[in-house]
């Protein structure tokens, strides 16, 4: 499954409604989608290891197996239901992982707009994410 018809899927999923928080190695993925981060995240591996090079979320490094320049957060992007079955995990690299996580989930937040995906309203950003 490519980038795009990841995307798409997860478009149908969420119905445009979809929560954002970043996991960092002192800040983990909470219980409840821990098994499904885990399991993005095995994904996410696995297309560097193809050579798909994901970017990173805010800005346009390339990821690669290249343990040095790997991300140092990642970002979660879900459906907002309790029975969410997908998720969308960019990486955020060294330089931007010194960002907050608020403006992380603002510049996520701006690109997913432009795709056409967040289309609906979300509120105020809250310290771990949008609900
Ligand atoms: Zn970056």
């Amino acid at each position: 499954m490519g980038e795009k018809e990841s995307w798409i899927r997860f478009h149908k999923e969420c119905e445009g409604l979809f929560r954002m928080f970043v996991v960092r190695p002192d800040q983990p993925a909470p219980p409840e989608c821990k098994a499904r981060y885990d399991a993005a995240l095995e994904w996410w591996v696995k297309r560097i290891f193809a050579e798909e090079r994901p970017l990173c979320i805010a800005c346009e490094h390339e990821f690669t197996t290249d343990r040095q320049t790997g991300p140092r957060a990642m970002l979660v992007i879900e459906p907002s239901r309790d029975d969410a079955g997908t998720m969308v995990l960019p990486g955020i690299c060294q330089r931007c992982a010194k960002r907050t996580d608020t403006e992380l989930i603002e510049v996520a937040f701006k690109d997913l707009k432009e795709m056409g995906i967040a289309d609906r309203n979300l509120g105020p950003l809250g310290p771990g994410g949008t609900e």
